[in-house]
Parts: C-alpha cells; structure tokens; sequence
C-alpha cells in the first residue's frame, strides 16, 4: 500500500516541477525548418521552440495566418532567415520589431562579402545561406551568443551544446567532401527548379542552374525551359532533380522538353532546399537532410 502511494505521487510532484522550470524557459518562434532544427540542437530543454513552416513549406511564398501572428505576438525572440527568404513576413517582421519584439536575422551573422548577390533582385543577396556549411557553423555561434545575452544563467549550457554541434558539422563537412570526390568535376552540374544550391555551388564545386529564379515567386517561361534544355543536352546532363517545396511540374516540363530531342534525362530525386524532410525522420535534420542531398545527387549524376 505503502509502495502504490509513492508511485500515485511521483508524477505529481514531477509535474509541478517541470511546470515551474517551463516559466523560465525562452519562447522562441522561428520560420523555416533548418532554423528551428538549429535553436532546437543549441538551446535544447532550456527554450520552447515553435516553428511556424514545416517540412514542404516554401519560405518564399509563406504568408502568416492568424495564429502566427498570435505565436510572434508572445514569442522572447523571433530568429529568421533574412535577405528576403521569408518574403511575405518582411512586414510582419518589422511590425513586430516596432513594438520592441526581438528579431534576429541569421544573415546578420556572416560578412556581407560572403554572400552571393543576386541578379534578379538588384542590390539583393541569395538567401539560401544554409547550403554552406561552414556558414551554418558560424550561425550557430551567432545563435549562441543571442540565447546566452537573453538567459545568461544558461550561457554554459549554450555554449557547451553549441560547441558540440559545430563539431557535429565539421564532421559533416568532412563526409560530404568524400562523398562529392565520387564525383568527376565534369559531371558536377546541378539542374534543379530554383535557384537554392548557389552557396551549395560555390562550397563544393558544382555549377548550378536552377529553372526558377532565387525565389519561387516567379514561374518559369517556356524559353526558360527550352534554353535550360538546349544546356543539359550540351553538358550531356544525366539528372535534374525536383524539390520537396517546390511543385514537381517544371522539372517534368523540362525532362520531356529534353528528352523531345533524343537525349535523355531522368529525374535523379527530390531535394530538400528549403525546407527539411518530416520531422522525425533522418532527412527532418539539417544534418541528415545535407547527407541525403548530396548522396541523391551524386548517385544520380554518376
Ligand atoms: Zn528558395
């Protein structure tokens, strides 16, 4: 009898516990899933994080229901993409930081020398930023030192779980590197439906061509898709790949424009640009999402 009350009691006592400890912890509101995948592995137990996007989201087209704005509304910190990623959020963003609500952009986080301008938004940058990983690491420093400038009393936990995950992706780096040298230079062309993979690109040596521009919020024309036919032909291209945020219908517009033309080209698999696979799953990481892409496209362009 004994015995069965302390069990009874346990979770209650618990729960008050735990109820206490939730008081403390930063509310962190955040838009893509690369980014919530990131304040997850830093801050851990010691911050609640909601993502508004999830996986198969497209972060250019996203408008905030209702129910975010209420989420932004209440959030400590609000941590975004930035250059323009998330598009229909830019008011939104500055509403909130009009009412003191503290944004942070990760692109702030990089040496604006770093980036790559883009040509289809004068005096703009890509914001694909993620897609190098080395980036990635220097974000995740950025990051450290916000959520320990908001909650200094768990500046060691943050620093300790932010050290552990830049090793993490070192070690990446390192796998994604040998994976690519499967790879001859030549065949190191990327087809893909927008312009996502131009740091991916410029870090690991692959020339990039998306069909869409860096935003998805123009459709491509059809000479788009016969001058992007006419360059997979020439380059002997062996597989172009959809994404998972971005519907598959141009990518088909192109296989068939160039396979019209006796030379034939698969889709070589879908890639998550810019938003990672369902949670849960090894692709619903940053880290598991970066080795599935390269391995997809180095086994198809083989
Ligand atoms: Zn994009």
């Amino acid at each position: 009898m004994k015995k069965l009350f302390f069990l009874l009691i346990i979770p209650v006592v618990f729960g008050c516990k735990n109820e206490k400890k939730s008081d403390q912890k930063l509310n962190i509101v955040t838009t893509t899933t690369m980014i919530t995948d990131l304040l997850t592995n830093i801050g851990g137990d010691l911050i609640n994080v909601q993502g508004l996007m999830g996986s198969g989201v497209d972060p250019h087209l996203y408008k905030a229901s209702e129910g975010d704005v209420t989420k932004l509304a209440n959030a400590d910190i609000i941590f975004y993409g930035g250059l323009h990623l998330e598009g229909k959020l830019v008011e939104v963003f500055e509403k909130m930081a009009h009412q003191n609500k503290k944004t942070v952009a990760l692109s702030d986080a990089l040496n604006p020398n770093t980036l790559i301008s883009s040509e289809s938004f004068q005096g703009n940058f890509d914001p694909h930023i993620w897609f190098n990983i080395s980036y990635w690491k220097t974000i995740t420093s950025y990051v450290v030192k916000i959520l320990s400038e908001a909650k200094p009393e768990y500046k060691q936990a943050f620093e300790s779980n932010g050290k552990s995950y830049i090793e993490k992706l070192t070690i990446l780096e390192s796998e994604v590197n040998t994976i690519i040298e499967q790879l001859p230079k030549e065949k190191r062309i990327l087809v893909t439906a927008h312009d996502a993979f131009n740091y991916f690109g410029k870090a690991y040596g692959f020339n990039v061509v998306g069909l869409q521009g860096i935003s998805t919020a123009t459709e491509a024309g059809v000479q788009d898709v016969q001058k992007l036919a006419a360059f997979i032909i020439e380059n002997k291209v062996k597989a172009i790949f959809v994404e998972s945020s971005v519907p598959k219908r141009t990518i088909e517009a192109l296989k068939a424009a160039v396979n019209s033309k006796d030379h034939h080209v698969e889709i070589g698999g879908t890639l998550y640009s810019d938003a990672l696979g369902s949670a849960g799953t090894v692709e619903g990481t940053y880290i598991g999402m970066f080795k599935y892409n390269v391995s997809t496209i180095v086994n198809a362009l083989k």
